[in-house]
């Protein structure tokens, strides 16, 4: 996967014996998790697997069975765990038990939190876990015992990597007279908060992520007034159309987004046609269609007090993450440094506030809601927050 770099919010220097390593253990402070018996959605994601783990599987005669030599995504590298039916579930599923749960990868061991490694580590919560926020374990000292697991000195070697991507992104920016420190773009999104819950806010920050004109190293205040001042010339609507149904448009099921709804039942949507087709999905990777919607009929539902209150929450957790500063360092790279890191990094979450608001709109759809309370935003983020910590960025997560 990827990796990235920077500075941004306060965390723990963990005493090392040459340097120390940061560690931002922010984002699961305070956090629990109980595993839901009979979920298995983690067994839906195809485990990666460790050089190590992957010697120890094909020696083993009845793990061997189920290793795949590549993973689906032509990104991650090594091998993983076959999927079950090409599509379905983790080849060690049946009746959603593991059949290996002793000798379960260290993906599997570490869901769901996520470690991603760029100028600092930081744990993420993979909010797609529905047991996340239950009673249970205590989700800061489980991540401290993956990093335990990992050792300071694979720790020590990514975050060196990784901050050379990270260092080498900053010198590109100040070089395209693009740069802006990471506390400053964090700090203006926070002061737009509210306009990412707002159709003519987001319209306005997506055309100055297009058009703005932002001086190298502006202060927070003075990226937020620019982006308020916009003229609101994004159609809003139209692209979360355009993304909502492009985002159902593949070919292969295995790509598509996965949602687990409240009864535990595996979801799976897909654009046929001009029609967006729900499918119930079985662990050998059978499918029974159970909905059909026209993507026109989505529209953006209005929130509740609630509900705007919990989708801020959630955005504020995206804004906090380094994977996805790291993704907006990757965007502002493969757009060859045109635009300022600030505009980048606004328009990257004010994308990604019109996807999580899209998708919760059709899911309340589908549930015969016309207003979105934290209990439809939730559903939206079950099914949201797995994608956005798999885009692409720089750093890695290990
Ligand atoms: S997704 Fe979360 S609740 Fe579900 S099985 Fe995995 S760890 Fe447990
Ligand atoms: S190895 Fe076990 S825990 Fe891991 S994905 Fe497969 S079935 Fe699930």
């Amino acid at each position: 996967m990827a990796t990235r770099s920077g500075s941004g919010r306060e965390g723990t220097r963990v005493a090392q014996p040459e340097h120390a390593l940061e560690v931002d253990y922010s984002e699961v402070e305070g956090r629990t998790y109980g595993c839901i018996d009979n979920c298995a959605l983690c067994c839906l994601c195809q485990p990666e697997l460790l050089p190590d783990e992957e010697r120890s599987f094909r020696q083993d005669p009845v793990r061997r069975e189920g290793v795949a030599d590549r993973h689906i995504s032509q990104e991650v590298t090594g091998a993983a765990i076959k999927l079950r039916g090409a599509h379905g579930s983790c080849y060690f599923l049946r009746d959603r038990r593991c059949q290996i749960y002793d000798s379960r990868p260290h993906f599997c061991r570490s869901f769901p939190i996520n470690v991603f490694v760029g100028w600092r580590v930081q744990p993420n919560a993979n909010l797609s876990c529905r047991g996340v926020g239950l009673p249970g374990e205590d989700l800061k000292v489980l991540s401290e015992s993956i990093l335990r697991g990992l050792g300071e000195r694979k720790l020590s070697d990514e975050a060196r990597e990784a901050g050379k991507v990270f260092a080498d992104f900053v010198r590109n920016t100040r070089a395209t007279w693009g740069a802006q420190s990471f506390s400053s773009v964090r700090a203006a999104a926070r002061a737009l908060e509210d306009d990412f819950v707002d159709e003519l806010g987001l319209s306005r920050i997506l055309t100055y992520a297009e058009h703005g004109r932002t001086r190298q190293n502006a202060p927070p205040a003075d990226i937020a007034k620019l982006a308020r001042r916009a003229e609101p010339e994004a159609d809003v609507t139209a692209r979360a159309l355009i993304d909502g149904t492009e985002l159902f448009d593949l070919p292969d099921l295995s790509l598509l987004p996965i949602y687990i709804d409240d009864k535990l039942t595996w979801r799976i949507f897909k654009l046929v046609g001009n029609e967006i087709l729900g499918y119930v999905l079985s662990e050998d990777g059978s499918t029974s269609e159970s909905s059909r919607t026209d993507p026109a009929d989505v529209d953006l539902l209005p929130f509740t007090p609630s509900g705007k209150e919990a989708f801020r929450a959630y955005m504020r957790t995206v804004n906090s993450r380094d994977c996805f500063l790291g993704h907006a360092a990757y965007l502002c790279d493969t757009d060859g440094y045109e635009y300022n890191f600030a505009q980048v990094y606004l328009g990257a979450i004010a994308n990604n506030a019109l996807d999580l608001w899209w998708r919760s709109s059709f899911l309340a759809l589908l549930a015969g809601k016309e207003q979105l309370g934290a209990e439809e935003v939730r559903e939206g983020v079950v099914f949201f927050d797995m994608d956005l910590l798999d885009l692409p960025t720089i750093g890695a997560f290990i």
